[in-house]
């Protein structure tokens, strides 16, 4: 709106000029003054409005030239003047204008380079906090995989496992299912959370789900359920299955499982090769030395509580017969019958050892004389009554038993040892195929 008043302004003045007035001098003024508005006028709205303006000024210049009929030489600079305001505020204006364009948009472009920078700064830090996160991450499955594989029994590493999971997993539940084998059928359940075995049957929805992982034997998702199966030397020992897991923490999950099932793996090795340490490869009952071991603590429970604690010793008789009539290898699967036989007729809390080559020793705690003369007479009717069967022969076979008793026999476990062997000894001489005690005392 402004320029409006502006250009009035000029052609009121110029207007003004054309007034006969009284002194000639006046209208110079006047017309000298109208180029500071001009100027304005030029510099504010830039090349079209100041060729006009020019144009306007000259005309007027020099109709106003003719009219007060000025000399040549005193016009020029007055031309000039009015041409060359407008064009040189004009052309100011442009290149003010083009520096001001030039210079915004330099700061565009560092505003531009300032978002990007500023994007790729947050975009650095959140990939920094990921690293942070996936660092973490690692310490603590690190963390969890080293305390696991410190772990040497079962229920030691399921609780590794449960504290882990409750500390870093959302989830509802999560068990832990052992199949047996050999019959095809679960073993035993665990909830993972204490290590402790579940007394409950599996839910209809675990046992789905474990049959499928058993037959595809890979991770299977069923409703909210994911079971990942456990695999050991190849074969599927079961599967751990976690209900209400997110999706997000399912490769935090599969990775700890994996650990998992790498420690349950090593927990298996390490008890089968205890077992194999203390088990007789033949008969499969304690070896002598295990046995030994086992009767020293008896004896030691038995002085502190002042229980009584009997041995028996048993030799199978004519054995060496058997072994020259049919072969060492009936000879060793009498052995193993035997053994079982004998594990067959004791109680869970007895020990069955393999003394020496066809010589078994069983430890009854807190038995005293007269019970243990009852096992011992039922160990040997039970090998007396039994029919071996080894390959394709069908034998029979005796034992001899002798019978020591702490602390009426014997008050050291090497002593007791003897006494049973004494005892032994003479059932043998007696006529084998018979319970003697120690001193005979009944
Ligand atoms: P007795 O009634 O007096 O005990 O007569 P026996 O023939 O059994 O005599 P003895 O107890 O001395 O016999 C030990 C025999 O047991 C000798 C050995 O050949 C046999 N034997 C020992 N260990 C094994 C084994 O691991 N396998 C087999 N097949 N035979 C064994
Ligand atoms: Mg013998
Ligand atoms: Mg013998």
């Amino acid at each position: 709106m402004s320029k409006y008043y502006l250009i009035l302004a000029i052609f009121a003045v110029w207007a003004f000029a054309f007034i006969p007035a009284p002194s000639r001098g006046v209208y110079p003024i006047f017309l000298n003054l109208t180029l500071l508005p001009l100027a304005v006028l030029a510099y504010l709205e830039g090349a079209g409005i100041v060729i006009t303006a020019a144009a306007a000024a000259l005309t007027f210049f020099s109709l106003y030239a003719f009219k007060i009929k000025l000399d040549f030489v005193a016009a020029v600079p007055i031309f000039f003047a009015f041409g060359l305001t407008p064009v040189t505020l004009g052309v100011l204006r442009r290149a003010y204008r083009d520096m001001e364009t030039m210079l915004t948009e330099g700061l565009l472009k560092n505003e531009d380079a300032g978002r990007l920078l500023t994007d790729k700064n947050l975009k650095l830090q959140e990939g920094l906090r990921g690293l942070d996160e996936k660092v973490s991450d690692i310490a603590s499955l690190y963390e969890i995989t080293k305390a696991m594989s410190a772990t040497l029994s079962f229920p030691d590493t399921a609780r590794v496992l449960g504290e882990f999971l409750r500390k870093n997993f959302d989830f509802k539940d999560c068990k832990l299912i052992f199949i047996d084998e050999e019959k095809n059928q679960i073993d035993k359940i665990y909830r993972i959370e204490t290590g402790l075995p579940v007394a409950s049957n599996p839910g209809p929805e675990d046992k789905a789900i474990l049959s499928e992982v058993l037959n595809a034997k890979r991770i299977m998702h069923k409703d909210d359920i994911i079971a990942v199966p456990l695999v050991s030397r190849g074969r599927m020992i079961g599967a751990l299955n976690i209900k209400g897991l997110s999706q997000a923490a399912l490769e935090k999950f599969l990775i700890v499982s994996r650990q998992f099932s790498l420690a349950i793996k090593k927990v298996r090795m390490y008890e089968r090769i205890q077992e194999l340490a203390i088990t007789d490869g033949l008969t499969g009952i304690f070896v002598r030395r295990y046995f030994l071991q086992e009767l020293d603590e008896e004896f030691v429970r038995a002085s502190r509580h002042k229980f009584k604690l009997s041995f028996l010793m048993i030799d199978l008789d004519h054995f060496k017969e058997c072994n020259d009539k049919f072969g060492h290898l009936i000879g060793d699967a009498m052995l193993k019958e035997t053994a079982r036989v004998l594990k067959h007729n004791i109680r869970e809390v007895d020990l069955i050892g393999r003394y020496g080559g066809e010589e078994f020793s069983v430890i009854l705690p807190e038995a005293d004389r007269v019970s243990a003369g009852l096992v011992a007479e039922r160990l040997r009717r039970a090998v007396e009554a039994n029919i071996f069967k080894a390959y394709d022969e069908v034998l029979h076979m005796t034992i001899s038993v002798g019978v020591a008793t702490f602390p009426q026999d014997a008050s050291r476990s090497g002593d007791l040892i003897e006494q049973a062997d004494k005892a032994l000894y003479s059932a043998k001489a007696e006529g084998r195929n018979r319970v003697v005690f120690s001193g005979r005392v009944q």
